[in-house]
């Protein structure tokens, strides 16, 4: 019946596809995905010849309609993107919302993503963790947006895009403690995959000590504040409105 599946790839091993992504994949009429060239060769690997449309960030809602009239016409659509789990810091969002919109079934395909991987991995106790995705890539914003998060206690989830590590380990550095724990998952489940547990303080070392490892694809785990550092942020703000309330 008529079904938007949204579909997880891998997140580099290829074998890491699940064998339910593959079966939608085989019966779906046709593949929504970011980057027609990409999903191509994921297709091809498993013998897959289907049609593709691309939906990437630009035109998300115009392939959006298209594809609501094709499940109208009881076609299946299966939505995939490069890699990992679509419409999480992944194009995809809006078509789901459209689809939904509309009435029509959604159905995730789970499966490989980068932030569940790396958390997995990391020994860091994750009861609990804030999803932050890509940082704003603009230093001031990337720095008002850190401090915000700086009391934050749930581990913090970080994507950052090869190239940008060392911008990003300074902008770390500048507003945590030294002493928190941080987590560089690189190349998840790729040939240079890395997991590496260090404090802030010898971070930025440990990603110049090899030039490789200014590329590639990063998860940054950063450990939540200790919970006493929120107690004593609530405390300044209870004697800043004593204080505010005297002043008035
Ligand atoms: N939707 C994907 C998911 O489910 O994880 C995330 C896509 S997002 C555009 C790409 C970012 O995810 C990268 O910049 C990196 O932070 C992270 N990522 C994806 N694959 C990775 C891998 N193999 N190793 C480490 N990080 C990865």
């Amino acid at each position: 019946t008529a079904t938007l599946y949204v579909v997880a790839t891998p997140i580099g091993n290829v074998t890491d596809i699940t064998l339910r992504a593959l079966h939608v994949l085989l019966i779906a009429d046709v593949v929504a995905c970011e980057d027609t060239r990409k999903t191509g060769v994921l297709l091809t690997r498993f013998g897959l010849n289907k049609q593709m449309v691309a939906a990437h960030q630009h035109n998300e809602r115009e392939v959006a309609e298209k594809l609501i009239q094709r499940l109208r016409a009881g076609e299946r659509v299966a939505l995939v993107s490069d890699a990992g789990t679509p419409a999480v810091s992944d194009p995809g969002a809006r078509i789901v919302d459209a689809v939904r919109d509309a009435g029509l079934h959604v159905v995730p395909v789970p499966g490989a993503s980068a932030a569940i991987t790396a958390l997995s991995a990391s020994g860091l106790v994750n009861d609990r963790f804030h999803f932050v995705g890509f940082l704003p890539a603009k230093a001031k914003q990337r720095e008002t947006e850190l401090a915000q998060l700086k009391l934050e206690t749930s581990t913090l989830v970080i994507y950052e895009a090869p190239h940008r590590i060392i911008d990003c380990v300074e902008a770390l550095a500048a507003v945590f403690e030294p002493t928190r724990q941080v987590v560089f998952a690189r190349e998840l489940t790729k040939m240079f995959e890395e997991i590496h547990r260090c404090e802030l303080k010898d971070a930025l070392a440990w990603v110049k000590a090899d030039q490789h490892r200014e590329r590639g694809e990063f998860v940054v785990l950063v450990e939540g504040a200790a919970p006493g550092e929120d107690e004593g942020q609530a405390e300044a703000e209870r004697i800043l409105q004593i204080l505010l309330a005297e002043c008035s």
